[in-house]
């Protein structure tokens, strides 16, 4: 696997080409929407693939499985960055949920998300601020906090925190039990660590959309046809508008 600094320095230069900080929590759903070029779709991908990133005359599709929690599918959306910005080589690349076998690919590229969500000055930073108010070893308390803030599943946040040497091996699988219910009980909201409710697994977002929109502006195509487009995207929302179930602006 490529070296730790180097995946690191990724992590960092595409925060910086999207303008985010080293310090807050990144938000890579909204980012990847707005990238020239690129498709993502959020699918229920079942439960052998996390996502991929399908390259193809210059333009990209990335999926992520909607089936998994929140946390973790900000993590496989990382993830799926680091093939998009430098795996150059590969046309298409789909990406398993299983962590045993995995290649060096697909540990760099796990490696780099890691970063990009946690950036380590940033992780730093909150882990002293945790030891300045008296605690000397990581608690379940103190990693419900960190995730949290990082918008991680508890099993990344945990990988990451053993990887510094802030927890131990044992201490790792301790705190990956009763995920859900250490947060709830800390009172923080628990869809981090929850799958995408089921009548919005299905979307695509960013270029085609755009692409479907400029067809019908420019006359290309009936509305008819525009809306067809926008159903098979699983983008009823716009079809039939959702601007009356919506909060208050
Ligand atoms: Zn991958």
């Amino acid at each position: 696997m490529l070296d730790r600094m180097i995946l690191s320095n990724r992590a960092s230069h595409v925060r910086k080409r999207i303008g985010a900080d080293n310090v807050s929590q990144v938000d890579v759903f909204t980012l990847v929407c707005a990238l020239e070029n690129v498709t993502f779709v959020k699918y229920p991908l079942g439960h052998k693939i996390s996502g991929a990133c399908l390259k193809c005359n210059g333009s990209t599709v990335i999926a992520v499985n909607s089936s998994m929690s929140l946390g973790r599918q900000r993590f496989s959306l990382a993830h799926e960055l680091h093939h998009y910005y430098y795996d150059e080589d590969t046309g298409s690349i789909i990406c398993p949920m299983d962590l045993v076998g995995r290649s060096k690919v697909e540990r760099a590229a796990n490696q780099f998300a890691s970063y990009l969500l946690m950036p380590q000055a940033a992780l730093y930073n909150e882990i002293l601020e945790i030891k300045a108010a008296g605690n000397r070893r990581l608690t379940v308390e103190t990693v419900v906090k960190l995730e949290q803030y990082f918008g991680v599943s508890r099993h990344a946040m945990v990988i990451r925190l053993q990887q510094e040497g802030e927890i131990s091996e044992s201490e790792a699988e301790r705190m990956q039990k009763g995920v859900i219910r250490s947060a709830a009980r800390l009172g923080y909201d628990t869809s981090l660590y929850k799958p995408t409710p089921e009548n919005e697994n299905k979307r695509t977002y960013g270029h085609y959309i755009k692409q479907a929109v400029k067809a019908l502006q420019s006359g290309a195509v009936s509305t008819g046809k525009y809306e067809e487009w926008l159903l098979d995207a699983f983008r009823d929302d716009i079809v039939y508008g959702e601007e009356v179930e919506g909060g208050i602006d």
